[in-house]
């Protein structure tokens, strides 16, 4: 794609950044799509977060930006508003510019939704749901199971106050779906959760051969489906040992792909061009 005196631009806000995949996807897309842009990632340090976004609100081509960790809540008061996604997880993946003011969207809970359907032929509608972690990922994916119509989810977490606090923002949302919390441990077994049909991992457990396990991986059974939100290594240990059981295994790449193809739509206006975009990162 040629750089002209049009081209739009989209970055990735993160610190670090040098692993995202996220320009890789969106050069993809502007390519499959012909849209004149370029897509960049841009290192920004917490204590600089304000003046990054006073520089994309200088900025008259942008075609909006993502951001990423450490940034994703810091972000939220320095926009101009929020869409309700936003602001029911206190989170943004997503800066929209829309008449001179930047809102802050997430899309990581609809695009962890698509790749469910997608990868695993799952639909959330009454679905038993173990959930491991309470942090921001597990909030985006525990919102949009329960929006989606899930009958259970269980949130194990760690610590498990934090999987309580959690448990109870999702059931006051969503009071048809059963929300309870468990401290997770390695001697947790699954199987004590009845009719459990997906697993996610939403901690970064896993992103290190030498990790732990985070449960008691052999009290998985091949009627549980098994999404690890972790995509770098593209099989863990739980998605290795879930495989070994049978169990139908999805890494969070589709994940990924899903929420950069709803931000391409939004910014853009135009469809995705998601197997362009899932092409890209094929691991
Ligand atoms: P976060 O907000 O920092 O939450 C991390 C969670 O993991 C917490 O619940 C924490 O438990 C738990 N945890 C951390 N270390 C642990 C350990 N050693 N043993 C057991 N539990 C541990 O992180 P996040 O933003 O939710 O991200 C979680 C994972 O999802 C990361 O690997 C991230 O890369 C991945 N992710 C993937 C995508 C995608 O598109 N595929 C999108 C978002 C996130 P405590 O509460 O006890 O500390």
């Amino acid at each position: 794609m040629r750089i002209d005196g049009h081209t739009k631009l989209a970055f990735v806000l993160g610190y670090p950044v040098a692993h995202s995949l996220s320009p890789v996807i969106h050069q993809a897309a502007f390519a499959a799509t012909g849209i004149n842009a370029a897509y960049l990632p841009w290192a920004v340090a917490p204590d600089r977060l304000s003046e990054a976004v006073q520089g994309l609100r200088a900025m008259e081509n942008l075609l909006g930006a993502n951001v990423t960790v450490p940034h994703k809540e810091a972000i939220v008061p320095l926009l101009d508003g929020l869409t309700p996604e936003a602001e029911a997880l206190g989170a943004v993946n997503t800066v929209l510019p829309r008449d001179g003011k930047l809102v802050g969207d997430n899309t990581d809970g609809t695009g962890f939704l698509a790749a469910l359907r997608e990868e695993l032929g799952c639909e959330a509608a009454g679905l038993t749901v173990v959930i491991l972690g309470a942090g921001g990922a597990a909030r985006a994916v525990a919102m949009s199971l329960a929006r989606a119509g899930a009958q259970r989810i269980v949130l194990a977490n760690r610590s498990l106050d934090r999987a309580r606090d959690l448990a109870r923002w999702v059931a006051a949302r969503y009071p048809a779906c059963a929300v309870t919390a468990q401290a997770l441990q390695t001697e947790w077994q699954v199987s004590q959760v009845p009719e459990i049909r997906l697993l996610v991992n939403a901690t970064p457990v896993g992103l290190h051969a030498s990790d732990p396990r985070l449960f008691d991986y052999a009290s998985l059974s091949a009627q549980t489906k098994v999404c690890d939100l972790i995509y770098s290594p593209p099989e863990t240990a739980l998605l290795r040992w879930a495989r070994s059981r049978g169990c139908r295994v999805a890494n969070g790449l589709g994940m990924l792909v899903h929420q950069g193809a709803l931000a391409f739509e939004r910014w853009t206006g135009n469809p995705a061009p998601v197997q362009a975009m899932r092409d890209a990162v094929r691991i």
